[in-house]
């Protein structure tokens, strides 16, 4: 063991951050793991080749550096183990895979991930799962919706693009007591913010291409699980081939070891901003749970230990005013902003959201619905620069 490795004194999350993974001196001291470009890897004799008998023995069954990741990842989330794949959304693709079978019916939040919906209406149906949306203000009124099938309920908090929180617990306690899996998206909080597992969910999913990678540079997802339902996602994962490169994972990796400082500069330039954002006449409404006037934010303070750097605010238009126009017009206003998909990284972003696929939840009508992506920029640039298109936008 190495100084400050110490298993009975639990470090607090940025010394596991900087920590987790990888002990130095497993290879010669050199403080940042190996990459271990792989296919093949070779057994000393045949014995050992036919019993199996090495810890590695294929590189899609994992390497050093993939390793060094998984258990990283293990560590913050408290899983009893992780698989790596190649995008947030094959993570949650995987997972859904994975635990999903022929007759089963399967809750899915309204508010999910747009692409996660597309698989769950195509693919997902296509294979016989029977696939039902649920409004995520639910709560413990998901159970009303429980068959005797009801396999997996999918939860994100809070929701993509709208950002509603969602009380985990209890549906946690509705769907074990029908023994049913709970998988949650939480890539907007990270560990960091929110521990699924620690808060009974069965599965934890993150797009590390947003904070964990943090540079707008590398795509990958983890999927999490607790000991429960472990060997089912790791036989999975061997079923699918799918893993992770040893490129992108010392990357992420890597991303890890700042994601603490970056999160609390991405929280803070947010709340600033939303509040900004709030006091304004051409804004309806901010949608960011940090935020006390937010719906959601009982249950978002009560259940996590900050907050994502990504939220939406609705955009005041004027009678009959097209919306599409209108949003066209801020988003060009804006020149520290990029357009464009995704969030994470350092650069700020902004888009306009489409909501047209939402059809259980309450979705604002107000006007168009923007989302920022607030980066570590300096905050007074990034208001300066949406006050600028906030002008613009307001002269025809
Ligand atoms: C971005 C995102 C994903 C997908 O991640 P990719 O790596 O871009 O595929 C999944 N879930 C949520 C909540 C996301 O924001």
């Amino acid at each position: 063991m190495t100084r400050g490795n110490d298993p009975t004194n639990p470090a607090g999350p940025n010394t596991q951050l900087v920590r987790a993974g990888y002990d130095p001196f497993d290879y010669h001291g050199f403080i940042n793991p190996p990459k271990v470009h792989a296919s093949t890897v070779l057994f000393p004799d045949a014995q050992t080749m036919d019993r199996n008998g090495q810890k590695y023995t294929y590189a899609t069954r994992g390497t050093p550096t993939t390793d060094a990741l998984c258990d990283a990842i293990n560590e913050l989330e408290g899983a009893a183990g992780t698989i790596l794949v190649p995008s947030g959304l094959a993570a949650v693709t995987t997972a859904l895979l994975a635990y999903l079978s022929r007759g089963d019916h399967a809750l899915i939040v309204d508010s999910v991930y747009g692409n996660v919906r597309q698989f769950c209406d195509t693919m997902l149906s296509r294979f016989g799962v029977d696939v039902e949306y649920y409004d995520p203000s639910i709560g413990r009124d998901i159970e009303a919706l429980f068959r005797a099938n009801t396999k997996l309920v999918h939860t994100e908090a809070p929701g993509s693009n709208t950002f509603e929180m969602q009380d985990i617990p209890a549906i946690v306690e509705v769907a074990h007591r029908h023994d049913a899996i709970v998988t949650m998206d939480n890539t907007w909080a990270t560990a960091l913010f929110f521990r699924p597992l620690d808060a009974g969910v069965d599965v934890s999913i993150q797009a590390s291409t947003k904070y964990p990678a943090g540079h707008a540079d590398v795509l990958m997802g983890t999927i999490s699980a607790n000991a429960k339902h472990w060997p089912t996602l790791k036989r999975a994962n061997g079923a699918l081939g799918f893993c992770g490169t040893p490129d992108d994972a010392y990357q992420v990796l890597r991303g890890l070891r700042t994601m603490g400082v970056r999160l609390e500069r991405h929280q803070a330039s947010s709340l600033a901003v939303a509040k900004w954002l709030e006091g304004r006449n051409d804004v309806v409404r901010v949608l960011y749970p940090a935020l006390e006037s937010f719906p959601g934010h009982a249950l978002w303070r009560r259940d996590f230990k900050g907050a994502g750097g990504v939220f939406s605010f609705v955009l005041a238009a004027g009678r009959g005013e097209d919306f599409k126009l209108k949003a066209e017009r801020f988003l060009d206003g804006l020149s520290l902003f990029g357009l464009g998909y995704s969030w994470g990284g350092y650069q700020s972003l902004a888009l306009r959201v489409d909501l047209s696929d939402r059809r259980i939840a309450q979705v604002p009508t107000e006007g168009p619905v923007i989302r920022l992506q607030i980066g570590l920029e300096d905050v007074e640039d990034l208001i300066a620069d949406l006050e600028r298109a906030f002008a613009i936008s307001s002269t025809v």
